[in-house]
């Protein structure tokens, strides 16, 4: 498996170059054929896996080549991850991956002043890379920010949000976002919780078990 059979942008090829990504791992091999063409995901991916590559290529590659349409800024993408550390790590990728692109990529997450963030979300990023219960205080206080636009949700780790008691604020985020939409869930244990967020969150999903 190579990346050049994906058909990916220039700016995408150069930043896996940059990076040295020269294989696609075998999650990659199996996500990002299927997330190019809009369908809802499940997989089984752990940390390591190269999972996070796995969902933003093909996201970066929706929202700036495929799907570009809207023009006015407006927060397309949105990462939800369990804990902050998670979610520095997956803003690294992002923002490698999306070094020759012109995407917008917000991180919010606890720990970091809500001020900033706030005066971040008002630009209306193209990408916010979220802790489930920070993004439901924005939601709440930040009278400029909205997932109606949203495009593309990816639920990372999701046995792990559960975990973490954020089934509330999961279920609160996706009532937010416009139901017609691509939704990719990953999880590294397939428990009844994890499936009833399925249930809520996904329509007709491709299971990617690797
Ligand atoms: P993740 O599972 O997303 O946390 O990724 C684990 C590590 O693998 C990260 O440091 C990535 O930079 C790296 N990685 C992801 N995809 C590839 C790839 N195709 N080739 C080499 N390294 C990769």
């Amino acid at each position: 498996a190579s990346f050049l059979t994906m058909n990916l942008s220039r700016p995408l090829q150069k930043a896996l170059t940059t990076l040295g990504f020269n294989k696609p791992t075998p999650i990659q091999v199996a996500a990002i054929p299927v997330a190019l063409i809009g369908k809802d995901i499940v997989g089984n991916a752990v940390t390591g896996s190269g999972k996070t590559a796995a969902f933003v290529i093909p996201m970066l590659e929706r929202l700036l080549y495929r799907e570009k349409g809207k023009s006015a800024a407006a927060t397309r993408c949105l990462i939800l991850v369990p804990t902050r550390e998670l979610g520095v790590q997956c803003y690294e990728v992002a923002q490698k991956l999306a070094a020759y692109t012109d995407a917008r990529i917000a991180l919010v997450v606890g720990g970091l002043s809500l001020k900033s963030q706030e005066a971040a979300l008002r630009t209306r990023p193209d990408v916010v890379i979220a802790t489930p219960g920070r993004l439901v205080d924005h939601i709440h206080n930040s009278p400029s920010f909205n997932l109606d636009a949203l495009d593309i949700l990816v639920l990372d780790e999701a046995d792990r949000m559960l975990s973490e008691g954020f089934a509330d604020e999961l279920s609160e985020i996706i009532k937010a976002c416009p139901k017609s939409r691509q939704t990719m869930l990953f999880s590294a244990t397939m428990t009844d919780s994890v499936d009833e967020l399925v249930k809520m969150s996904l329509n007709k999903p491709v299971r990617l078990f690797v």
